[in-house]
């Protein structure tokens, strides 16, 4: 090139010389040329070439030149002789002039960054909670091939593993070329993956990872269908629920929840379920097994560091639809020995024999702790009178032994739904004894009526007794009367007929037979080592309630010619054998109506 401008040169040179004259050489054109005029990175350059010519076309070597460029997009220094270099500064275009003397030329110079990579600025191989957003943001860099930051490219994000989710799922680059998007972890302990990619440009996709941990400290909180007695082998009315929250309290969406039974033998379906928005997880249903008594389902969130739940249910066993007579369902709501159920079952079918006529079956809905703090739910056929039966630790041998009596009764009618609860300690010590059946067959008296609570609403306690006033206390249901004139007080001097006991205080006084005079009979307030009769007394007093009685059920039993006399008060009685005390339980009490409508009534 420079060869051949020089041989044109001197060509052009010559050819002045032969017109003889003198006419100087003036600058009158520049042409500009840009060897590369697009540039596609910020910093990228080109050279660009100006060619001077005279008045008379012909070009002029070495002629003084002065570069300017326009606008912010690029940059211009010359470089001596005919040459500049231009600099891209900002996408754009930039006129770049060349001025000799009076004349100038010019070129356009085009910057526009291509986007060539991409840099990971954060967010990536993170650690965090499942379920939860990453703290760090995942954030791109992009970038032209110079490695300075492009402006408003759009970056695209979505989750390729984990089950995640990312917001916003599109994002254009700010000032430092940035894209950032905030990524919440899928609800299984392990890999996550988000993909970053760059529409319109060649750039390939990246990748970010993140590992979802365990929530620390998260909580599984039963929700729902705890504490609910059922038949066995039929299911729980109410499904149950759990809610699962993290350490804060708030609510854990997309956990997976497993249920298993643990004791009772039943059935569920559904066992695993995953949390809803509100961290609510459902178990299918549950149907209780066949074992009488607590029942458990096991509820565990792997994915949450909580320790696991348990379900409780009661499977109650005895009588139902489609028995006839006089039934007991016996509800064991805690745990109890084999022994210990079986005396409370003998219990039953010793009542059951004295009882023979079937009551008006009633279904409703009872809710948990209606008799006491903690029994159960319910809501089933009731057939004829279900019993809560507790053994629990109370106070240790010797102390509180436990009480006895009804919670829901039929409207002006006989008890429904009733309660034993016994000191686990004292049970212990009178199967040991061997009067453990005599004491539970006592306590359901107590809930099948026999006491000052049904006495009373019906009418057939008079002169009841207080600590301060000993009274002849007495029951004067007609049956009861003559039952205790059958059995020998036809000649009982001590007062009215029959003779309830009018000391040893509340719970024990007005809602026992007198012990000075019945003596070792079932219902007085202690309970006799040996026989504990239950007398025609007894039998005809239920029939006075509005039983249906069988009175050759009743045991032998006849007041002594020693005892007849007695009225008791006295504190001179000798022995006493085992005070019951105050083992009349006052529950909280409701009648249930046909329609299983109930009302409280105290
Ligand atoms: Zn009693």
């Amino acid at each position: 090139m420079r060869k051949v401008l020089l041989t044109t040169a001197a060509v052009l040179l010559a050819a002045g010389c032969s017109d003889g004259g003198t006419e100087p050489s003036v600058p009158t054109s520049v042409a500009v040329t840009a060897v590369t005029p697009s540039l596609n990175a910020l910093g990228a350059t080109t050279v660009v070439h100006a060619t001077v010519s005279d008045q008379k076309g012909r070009a002029i070597t070495a002629a003084p030149l002065t570069w300017t460029a326009s606008g912010t997009s690029v940059s211009v220094v010359g470089l001596g002789g005919d040459s500049a270099v231009v600099t891209a500064a900002a996408n754009g275009s930039g006129i770049v002039t060349a001025t000799s003397g009076t004349a100038s030329g010019s070129t356009t110079v085009q910057v526009a960054q291509t986007a060539a990579n991409v840099l990971k600025v954060g967010g990536d191989a993170e650690t965090g909670q499942i379920g939860r957003v990453l703290t760090s943001q995942v954030r791109v860099q992009v970038r032209d091939r110079l490695n300075q930051p492009i402006v408003g490219q759009t970056v695209n994000f979505a989750v390729t593993g984990g089950n995640g989710s990312v917001s916003p799922a599109s994002a254009t680059t700010n000032t430092d070329g940035i894209a950032s998007t905030s990524w919440t972890l899928g609800p299984a302990v392990g890999a996550n993956t988000v993909m970053a990619s760059f529409p319109g440009t060649t750039i390939a996709s990246v990748t970010f990872t993140a590992t979802g941990s365990a929530t620390a400290q998260g909580t599984i909180l039963l929700n729902t269908g705890n504490n609910q007695a059922a038949m066995v082998n039929t299911a729980v009315p109410v499904g149950p629920t759990v809610l699962v929250a993290d350490a804060g309290g708030t609510a854990l969406g997309g956990q997976t929840v497993n249920f298993s039974v643990r004791s009772g033998g039943g059935t569920i379906t559904n066992a695993t379920a995953v949390t809803n928005a509100n961290g609510i997880a459902a178990l299918g249903g549950w149907t209780l097994g066949p074992s009488a008594g607590p029942q458990e389902v096991l509820v565990t969130a792997p994915g949450v560091n909580a320790a696991p739940v348990v379900i409780r249910g009661v499977g109650c066993a005895g009588g139902g639809p489609g028995t006839t007579g006089y039934n007991i369902t016996l509800c064991f709501t805690s745990p109890m020995t084999p022994s210990q159920a079986q005396v409370f079952r003998d219990a039953a079918a010793r009542w059951a024999q004295v009882i023979k006529g079937d009551l008006q079956d009633l279904t409703g809905a009872v809710p948990a702790s209606a008799c006491a703090p903690g029994t159960p739910s319910m809501d089933m056929d009731y057939d004829d009178l279900l019993i809560f039966a507790i053994v629990e630790p109370i106070d240790g041998s010797g102390r509180v032994l436990g009480q006895a009596g009804y919670c829901y009764r039929r409207v002006n009618g006989l008890p429904v739904i009733g309660l034993m609860r016994f000191d686990a300690a004292d049970v212990n010590d009178l199967e040991t004894s061997g009067t453990l059946g005599a004491v539970f067959l006592h306590e359901m008296g107590h809930v099948i009526g026999v006491g000052s609570s049904l006495w009373t609403s019906m009418g057939f306690l008079q002169n009841p007794s207080s600590t301060s006033s000993v009274l002849d206390t007495y029951f004067n249901g007609p049956g009861a009367v003559a039952g205790f004139d059958a059995i020998g007080g036809t000649t009982y001097t001590g007062g009215q007929k029959v003779p309830v006991e009018n000391t040893g205080g509340a719970g024990t006084a007005n809602g026992h037979w007198r012990e000075n005079v019945l003596r070792n009979e079932l219902m007085t307030g202690y309970v006799a080592n040996g026989a504990n009769p239950m007398s025609l007394v007894t039998v005809r007093s239920l029939a006075d309630l509005g039983y249906q009685v069988d009175l050759g059920a009743a045991d032998n039993f006849f007041l002594t010619l020693a005892l007849q006399g007695q009225q008791g008060g006295s504190a001179s009685f000798i022995p006493r054998t085992f005070k019951l005390h105050n083992d009349e339980l006052k529950l909280p009490q409701f009648t249930m109506d046909r329609a299983g409508r109930t009302t409280r009534m105290q």
